[in-house]
């Protein structure tokens, strides 16, 4: 076996690690995520795409303002984040500090989209919402928005 020097090994080392994001780069990722390009969301839109599905995204003038919407089927999906949602999933664990203001915020939440899924429901809109967890499974999302958009 030929013997590596010193120098070879820490060359080939940082040829392999991820690059550092610089500040703005940082601030970019951020503000891609507040604004709700969240990677679930990405993946159920690729779904939809690759099934070849035209909808439009994030329509304002919706109950919830839904992710994705089907508007000549009268249909919306919604993916909700297991956390903020409330999922109870492993994926939703409850914070363990800050109780007093986590508890509420997440009820709030909660019902908020309850509200949202009946105001839409009263306006004939039918609605799937897909779950953080759930969005890994691409066979599974695709039968379920199959079954959902027929
Ligand atoms: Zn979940």
């Amino acid at each position: 076996m030929r013997k590596i020097r010193k120098s070879q090994t820490v060359k080939l080392r940082r040829a392999g690690a991820p690059r550092r994001k610089s500040p703005e780069e940082r601030k970019k990722m951020m503000s891609a995520i507040r604004s709700g390009d969240t990677v679930p969301e990405l993946a159920v839109r690729r779904e939809a795409h690759r099934m070849g599905y035209r909808f439009r995204l994030h329509r304002k003038g919706l109950p919830g303002t839904p992710d994705l919407v089907f508007p000549s089927r009268r249909k919306a999906v919604f993916v909700h984040g297991c956390f903020w949602h409330a999922h109870g999933c492993k994926l939703s664990r409850a914070p363990k500090t800050n109780l007093d203001y986590w508890v509420p915020k997440l009820k709030r939440n909660c019902a908020r989209d309850v509200r949202n899924l009946e105001a839409l429901t009263a306006q004939g809109w039918k609605h799937l919402v897909i779950w953080e967890c759930e969005s890994r499974d691409i066979r599974s999302l695709e039968k379920r928005l199959k079954k959902f958009l027929k």
